[in-house]
């Protein structure tokens, strides 16, 4: 069977259409870009890493009452989706300073904020994504007031459930962007990707700055050891799904 057209490459993933229109298989690639694609290079055996991160995150979100496009992950780098359209804002949720945070504020790195912050940049790399107000969004219709209102939920119920997942796996959630979409029931769904691409993860058994990192920050800042510790997240992810099924099997 000869492979279809694909209808989208973007910077990490392929979207090539199936044969039922409502669903999109998504590739996860090696590729990683960084600075709005000013740097970019390969995270040998990350498509596969990221698919497998991202599956078991949708799975467990789904879980816990989440919506999301994840439907099953046919090969390794592979991931079929229900397809969406994509809100084009990005919501980010910070629980501890770093990056842009910090770079606009001068906060410093590493500061616990009080209480999770809830940022939405615009999703157009044209204009290098920039940070919205709630009134800008609204003045492009990015989104309807009820939608952003439901994102913000969304995205705070998300956190609260990724930090107590990977407190488990002995990682601090700093923070991590979602992206989401409306189904063809209107529905509005957890879409795109969770894993070291998306998120900061600091492992909690390092104190030094830069060994802690567990995510594409090594990549960003060249520090090095970046498959490890995509690899280190992906065991520590699955090792906590192994213990989950078998405290589920244990109550069956
Ligand atoms: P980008 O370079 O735009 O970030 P990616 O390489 O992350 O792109 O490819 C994924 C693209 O597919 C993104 O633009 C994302 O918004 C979009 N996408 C993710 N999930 C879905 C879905 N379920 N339906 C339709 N589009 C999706
Ligand atoms: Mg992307």
């Amino acid at each position: 069977m000869s492979q279809p057209q694909k209808l989208y490459e973007g910077k990490a993933k392929i979207l090539y259409p199936t044969e039922d229109p409502e669903i999109l298989l998504t590739i996860y690639k090696d590729d990683a870009t960084a600075f709005n694609a000013q740097k970019r290079g390969q995270i040998v055996g990350k498509g596969e890493m990221n698919c497998a991160i991202a599956a078991h995150l949708f799975e467990f979100l789904e879980s816990e009452g989440i919506c999301t496009h994840f439907i099953d992950c046919p090969t390794p780098n592979q991931m079929r989706v229900k397809r969406v359209t994509i809100l084009p804002v990005e919501v980010v949720v910070r629980n501890i300073a770093a990056g842009s945070l910090c770079q606009q504020t001068g906060l410093p790195l590493g500061k616990v904020l009080p209480k999770p912050l809830v940022e939405f940049y615009y999703k157009k790399d044209e204009l290098g994504d920039p940070l919205l107000t709630r009134d800008r969004l609204l003045l492009l219709e990015l989104a309807t007031p009820d939608q952003l209102n439901q994102l913000e939920q969304l995205a705070l119920q998300v956190n609260q459930s990724l930090i107590a997942f990977f407190q488990r796996c002995g990682i601090t959630l700093v923070d991590f962007k979602l992206e989401f979409g409306i189904d063809t029931n209107q529905q509005l769904l957890l879409a795109d990707e969770i894993s070291p691409d998306t998120c900061r993860l600091w492992n909690q058994g390092e104190t030094d700055p830069e060994q802690r990192v567990m995510d594409k920050d090594r990549f960003r800042r060249d520090l090095g050891q970046v498959e490890q510790a995509y690899q280190q997240v992906l065991d520590r992810v699955l090792a906590q799904e192994g213990s989950r099924q078998k405290a589920q099997s244990k109550r069956l």
